[in-house]
């Protein structure tokens, strides 16, 4: 890639609040990622109350009811504003919780409805059985095509519209362990449910939101050079069809 400084700006939403399971560790993966191809990255840590600026790339991560509830409120003050960036093409990564959040409601299974902002075609209620454990997912969008991590939600999420999913369950429960699916995408708002942290063993994920969050600031698709991702590569694989 030739000389020409990049730069992707990530925000953090409320990462005091929903960072489950190391879900930290995604944002470290795409910083990394980007340094080490000599691609700066801003970073800026969401709190409750902080005004919002446009980035390229949003992520929140996942956390218990109680948590949620305190963010949910946040969000939707910022609902016109985020709806906004994602139809200007920013990309956002929402993991369980924060995953939930990213669509029309979370009814929790006791207490009041949390109303979403509906960045995709989503619902999610809680059910009765809690999903824990690994999960592999195939994509079609991937290469490899496969996705790795771990869950751990009561919700059970139901997509509609032109909310696709990220990809068909092969181990573990996905979505709501009915239709065999697993996490969401609208535009370029993803969610899933797969903590663990995702990305540091799904590279090629990581790799797809930078290039993705590089084309909306740039307004043009610029490829990541590969890196040497033979220690990623070993861990995922190792992961694959993994149930216990
Ligand atoms: N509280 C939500 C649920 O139980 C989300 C859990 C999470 O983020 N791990 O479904």
């Amino acid at each position: 890639m030739e000389e020409r400084n990049l730069k992707i700006s990530i925000a953090h939403l409320y990462p005091k609040l929903l960072n489950l399971y190391g879900d930290m560790g995604n944002i470290i993966t795409l910083a990394k990622r980007c340094q080490w191809r000599g691609i700066s990255v801003e970073y800026d840590e969401i709190g409750i109350g902080d005004s919002l600026k446009e980035h390229d790339l949003y992520f929140i991560g996942g956390g218990q009811d109680r948590q949620q509830q305190e963010v949910a409120g946040e969000l939707y003050k910022n609902k016109d504003f985020l709806t906004s960036e994602r139809d200007n093409g920013a990309v956002f990564l929402g993991i369980c919780g924060g995953y939930q959040l990213f669509g029309h409601y979370y009814q929790p299974f006791d207490g009041e409805k949390l109303l979403g902002i509906s960045l995709m075609d989503a619902y999610t209620v809680a059910g009765k059985k809690r999903f824990i454990g690994n999960v592999t997912v195939e994509t079609d969008f991937l290469t490899p095509p496969t996705l790795v991590g771990f869950e751990n939600h009561s919700g059970l999420t139901y997509l509609q519209g032109d909310t696709k999913p990220l990809g068909k369950v092969k181990v573990g429960n996905g979505n709501n362990g009915k239709d065999g699916m697993e996490g969401a995408r609208y535009k370029n708002v993803f969610g899933t449910y797969l903590h663990g942290s995702l990305l540091p063993k799904n590279p090629a994920f990581a790799d797809y939101l930078i290039e993705l969050a590089l084309e909306k600031r740039y307004r043009e698709k610029i490829e990541l050079p590969k890196l040497d991702d033979g220690l990623e590569i070993k861990t995922h694989n190792s992961l694959v069809g993994k149930a216990y």
